[in-house]
């Protein structure tokens, strides 16, 4: 990667205030601890969830549990800030946005609250985790499918609840840059997956919950697992730590300012495909049983990756392999905790 691209590290002196909203959660809470590596000491880190129920907490960081569906909060959350990363968000994997339509477009409230918070605090830069579920669904109805590239959002047809409500908030970012001159950043993350995030409990995503099914078939002996769809449906999916990479240089970039752009892997993998690396990490092989009934969302999603790079000379590039190995092995530990009667994540 070329050096002129700047990240917060060259932007920013280590003592403004960085806010990251849905900070209890899995890449808001990574998020929070990347920018402590980097020095920065003055993070706030906001979650409506009870600390306690936070995935991580990074000492020396002022955490605060605040709804930021409330305008009130939101503005007491950018107080002072120099930089809005907002991640909060009601969402979860296919199993929750398929179901709870309503809480996904509620999300409208925080978004809407957040953007007009941080100008009104005259934030320098705001950031917004879109995703890739704010594409066109048309476009996604073959397994064997062309990666989305940023402009098939439109004609929009996103994904009911969720991805309508990513796409009204991408466009609260645009006007608020093209009207009042706030500097907004939107990725569209496709799959994120890692260490630190949600594995059991409903609103887990497909790696975590097959690395979860195939821990609990080799401990109780049964080597089977129930597979959602029918094992054809087709992803790619982003190791956290290139999620992070990415949000930075995002966020830092001024030929982006109101100009979504796809943050996601183009390794495409079909869930039979993921179950076999899962086997490999887990040194077992498990009997799939397939339920076509169970939601299973678009037929085939991948990320288009020729606008990142251009602009980066980078892209999402750690294998699916190497993340999953380590994310098996973390949620192996989760699973072991919890039996030990230990706290964990989910
Ligand atoms: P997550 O569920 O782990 O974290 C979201 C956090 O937001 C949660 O801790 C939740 O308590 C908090 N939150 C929800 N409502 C809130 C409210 N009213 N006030 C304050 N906090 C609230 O999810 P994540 O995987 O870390 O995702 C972060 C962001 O990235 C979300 O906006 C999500 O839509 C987006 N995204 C994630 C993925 C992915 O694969 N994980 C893909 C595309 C987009």
């Amino acid at each position: 990667m070329s050096k002129s691209h700047k990240t917060a590290l060259d932007l920013r002196s280590k003592d403004d205030l960085i806010l990251v909203a849905g900070a209890g959660g899995f890449i808001g809470g990574s998020l929070v601890r990347y920018f402590r590596e980097q020095g920065f000491i003055r993070l706030r880190a906001v979650d409506k969830k009870p600390l306690g129920d936070w995935y991580q907490r990074t000492p020396g960081v002022e955490n605060l549990c605040l709804d930021l569906s409330r305008e009130e909060n939101c503005r007491r959350a950018c107080e002072g800030a120099a930089e809005v990363y907002q991640l909060a968000a009601d969402m979860g994997g296919m199993g929750f946005i398929e179901r709870f339509r309503v809480e996904c477009l509620r999300s409208g409230l925080i978004n809407t609250h957040m953007v007009e918070a941080a100008w009104r605090a005259g934030v320098d830069r705001y950031f917004f985790s879109s995703s890739a579920c704010a594409y066109n669904t048309d476009l996604q109805k073959d397994p064997k499918v062309r990666a989305l590239k940023e402009s098939d959002a439109y004609p929009a047809l996103a994904e009911r609840g969720y991805g309508w409500e990513k796409l009204l908030s991408e466009i609260f970012c645009q006007e608020y840059w093209a009207e009042r001159g706030l500097k907004t950043f939107i990725a569209r993350f496709h799959n994120v997956y890692g260490p630190w995030g949600t594995w059991d409990g409903g609103r887990e995503k497909a790696p975590a919950a097959l690395c979860r099914k195939v821990i609990q078939a080799k401990d109780e002996g049964s080597r089977r697992i129930e597979v959602w769809g029918d094992g054809t449906q087709t992803r790619s999916f982003m190791y956290i730590d290139d999620c992070l990479k990415g949000i930075d240089l995002i966020a830092h970039c001024d030929r982006l300012i109101a100009v979504p752009i796809n943050l996601g892997s183009k390794e495409l993998v079909s869930v039979d495909g993921l179950i076999a690396l899962i086997e490999e990490a887990a040194g077992v092989k498990v009997e799939r049983v397939y339920d076509p009934a169970a939601p299973r969302g678009v037929a085939g999603r991948n990320s288009d990756n020729t606008f990142i790079r251009s602009v980066f000379d980078w892209e999402p590039d750690t294998p699916l392999r190497t993340g999953l190995a380590r994310t098996y092995a973390w949620i192996e530990q989760q699973y072991l905790d919890r039996k030990a009667g230990k706290r964990t994540v989910s």
